[in-house]
């Protein structure tokens, strides 16, 4: 039986989507090859990958608006580097936002290279809110921030008025609602929470911020090459990129971006409201900031985890223990989860509101 799946990364994927990818690893197109053993240099695969990227860039709603898209290796961790590699100037600065682990990952990543602001940082409050009253340096060569914190469950609902250029770490809500994302200057968004299997990063980038930094860049860091290379400096994962696609067509074909964040409204209201109503669980974040991907929650009280964690088993739910960083639970409910299964859990957990 397929399991309801919250898991928070590697995640679900949509059904029709596992089913062509698996099509194409016995067979290719039609090409009696699989997937696996084709060349990247195929015209096949270099179809692939030149749709992935415009339609990467046409979900966004940012087609012929300066940027490119592109697909590398490396998680998004890679590119806590490569952003400043890319955007800091020789003597520059860059200005962060701390709204969890991954932000805080980014900002030491950043520290290592050069002069590094943190203009505000939820951490003393384990990170349960975004904060929103900071000033942004004017002279920063540019802002980070984390539009989901996958581990705490928040989401950022509003976003930064400013002249500096915006980067975006939108790993773990890209595709998922709707937002001016011609806002951002660069976006990027490791694969593995919204968009495919684990292995591949999506960087969207305004062109015209490249190329400014006064540095020689090594090659494998350098955003311009591998634009000009069309992602394809060195082989590129090819399944994940191909799994990618599949995934970005489903959403397509669905309605795109603004079809499927009616749904995630759903999913996370029907979720919140249990949290809230049911005195056995508390919510764990402030409820203006709270996540629409990652639901994080406790139980009021910790004796009866033994029971909730045998019920929800015994319904085929899987992947809600919290993050190893802070326990409790977390149910991920990325784009292909299915509304039924978070009626599965909820109902779980007003038959646990019965027993006891
Ligand atoms: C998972 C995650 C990362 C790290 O991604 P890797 O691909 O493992 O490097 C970074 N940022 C956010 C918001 C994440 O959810």
């Amino acid at each position: 039986m397929k399991k309801h799946n919250f898991s928070a990364g590697p995640c679900i994927l949509p059904q029709e989507v596992f089913e062509k990818a698996a099509q194409a690893v016995l067979d290719f197109n039609g090409m009696g090859l699989s997937v696996l053993e084709i060349s990247h240099r195929d015209k096949a695969f270099v179809a692939v990958m030149e749709e992935a990227r415009a339609l990467a860039l046409d979900l966004l709603g940012l087609t012929d608006k300066g940027y490119r898209a592109i697909f590398l290796q490396g998680g998004a961790s890679m590119e806590f580097l490569r952003i400043p590699y890319n955007l800091m100037k020789t003597n520059g600065k860059a200005a962060y936002l701390d709204t969890g682990t991954w932000a805080s990952g980014a900002i030491k990543e950043a520290k290592a290279f050069g002069e590094t602001v943190v203009v505000a940082s939820s951490k003393p409050d384990n990170y349960t809110y975004i904060p929103k009253e900071y000033s942004i340096p004017a002279d920063a060569d540019y802002f980070h921030c984390t539009s989901n914190n996958t581990i705490y469950g928040t989401q950022m609902k509003s976003f930064a008025e400013t002249n500096v250029p915006m980067v975006c770490d939108m790993s773990s809500d890209i595709f998922s609602r709707t937002l001016d994302f011609s806002k951002f200057d660069l976006i990027y968004a490791g694969a593995q929470k919204n968009m495919g299997p684990a292995g591949v990063t999506l960087i969207v980038v305004k062109e015209e911020l490249l190329g400014k930094t006064g540095r020689a860049i090594p090659n494998i860091m350098n955003y311009q090459l591998h634009i000009e290379k069309e992602s394809m400096y060195n082989t590129p994962p090819v399944f994940a990129v191909y799994t990618s696609l599949l995934t970005m067509q489903w959403l397509k074909n669905l309605g795109g971006i603004a079809a499927i964040e009616k749904q995630n409204e759903a999913k996370a209201k029907l979720l919140y409201d249990e949290i809230d109503r049911n005195p056995i669980f508390v919510g764990t974040t402030v409820k203006e900031d709270r996540s629409n991907m990652n639901a994080t929650f406790l139980l009021a009280d910790e004796n009866h985890k033994e029971l909730f964690d045998s019920m929800w088993k015994a319904a085929g739910v899987s992947g809600i223990n919290g993050h190893r960083s802070v326990g409790g639970y977390r149910a991920s409910m990325y784009n292909a989860l299915p509304l039924e299964s978070v009626q599965v859990l909820v109902d779980v957990m007003k038959e646990l509101e019965r027993k006891i």
